[in-house]
C-alpha cells in the first residue's frame, strides 16, 4: 500500500465513505456537478480503491476533486453505502496538507475561497461581507453592482438592513466576543491551521512561479482556462 493511500484511510470521512465500489455510476447520474463539469465521481472511487500511488497522486493535483458541491445527492443513492462526497472531502484535505492543490486551477483557488469567505467569517462573522465583494473582483455583477458599493448604507438602510450597526437586524455587526468564540473554534478545529497552510503553499507557488502575492491572488481569481465545463 503506498504512503497517499495510507494517510488517505486515516482520514475518518474516508473510513466512513468508502467501503466497496462497483463501479455502477449510480453516484455520476444523480451528480449535479456532473452534469455541467467534465467531473465523474465513480472514477474518482474507482482510482482510490485501486491504491495506487501515482493515480492517487494524479488525482490530488488535478481539477476533479475540486469540482464536488459537497450536496451529498450521491450517498443516498449508491447501492454500496459509499460516500463519494466524504471521499471527496478527504481528498480535498490530504491535497491541501501536501500543497498538491497548487497544482490545478481550481485547486488554487482555494486562496481565493481562503481569503474571501474564509476571513470574512473570522473578521465579520459572515461568509459574504458585501463591503469587500469588490467590483474589481467581481465585474461580472456589471454596472449595478458598482453603483450598490458606492450607495451601500443609503441602500441597505432603504431594504430595512442594520449594515454594521449595533443591535438586532440583517447584516448587523457581530460582536467582537462572538468573532473570539468563532476564532477559538477555528483553532480548536485546525481551520485556522488549515487556512496557514493554504496561505504557505500558494506563497510558494506564486515564488516558483516569479510573482508577488498580490499577482498570484489576481491571477488565481481571474484565470479560467475554459475546459472545466461538460460540452
Ligand atoms: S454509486 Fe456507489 S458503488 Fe456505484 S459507482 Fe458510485 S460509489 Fe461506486
Ligand atoms: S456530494 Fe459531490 S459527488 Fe456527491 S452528488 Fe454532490 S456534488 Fe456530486
Amino acid at each position: 500500500m503506498g504512503r497517499l493511500y495510507d494517510m488517505l484511510s486515516k482520514d475518518i470521512r474516508y473510513q466512513e465513505g468508502m467501503t466497496a465500489c462497483i463501479n455502477c455510476g449510480t453516484c455520476t447520474a444523480v451528480c449535479p456537478a456532473a452534469e455541467f463539469y467534465k467531473y465523474d465521481p465513480r472514477q474518482i472511487l474507482d482510482t482510490v480503491q485501486t491504491k495506487d500511488e501515482s493515480a492517487i497522486e494524479n488525482l490530488l493535483k488535478s481539477d476533479t476533486i475540486w469540482y464536488c458541491g459537497e450536496c451529498m445527492s450521491c450517498v443516498t443513492r449508491c447501492p454500496r453505502s459509499n460516500a463519494p462526497g466524504l471521499v471527496i472531502i478527504a481528498l480535498r484535505s490530504l491535497s491541501q496538507d501536501l500543497g498538491y492543490f497548487t497544482e490545478s486551477e481550481k485547486g488554487r483557488q482555494q486562496l481565493a475561497l481562503k481569503r474571501t469567505v474564509g476571513d470574512w467569517i473570522l473578521e465579520h462573522g459572515y461568509c459574504v461581507y458585501v463591503r469587500k465583494v469588490s467590483f474589481e473582483n467581481h465585474p461580472e455583477a456589471g454596472m449595478i453592482w458598482k453603483w450598490e458599493l458606492e450607495n451601500l448604507d443609503k441602500l441597505y438602510e432603504r431594504l430595512g438592513a442594520n449594515l454594521d450597526g449595533k443591535g438586532p437586524g440583517v447584516l448587523r455587526k457581530i460582536p467582537q466576543e462572538s468573532l473570539n468564540e468563532l476564532k477559538r473554534i477555528f483553532d480548536v478545529t485546525g481551520g485556522i491551521e488549515r487556512f496557514n497552510q493554504i496561505e504557505n503553499k500558494s506563497l510558494e507557488k506564486a515564488t516558483e512561479l516569479g510573482l508577488t502575492d498580490g499577482e498570484y491572488f489576481t491571477k488565481i481569481y481571474t484565470t479560467n482556462n475554459g475546459n472545466h465545463m461538460r460540452e
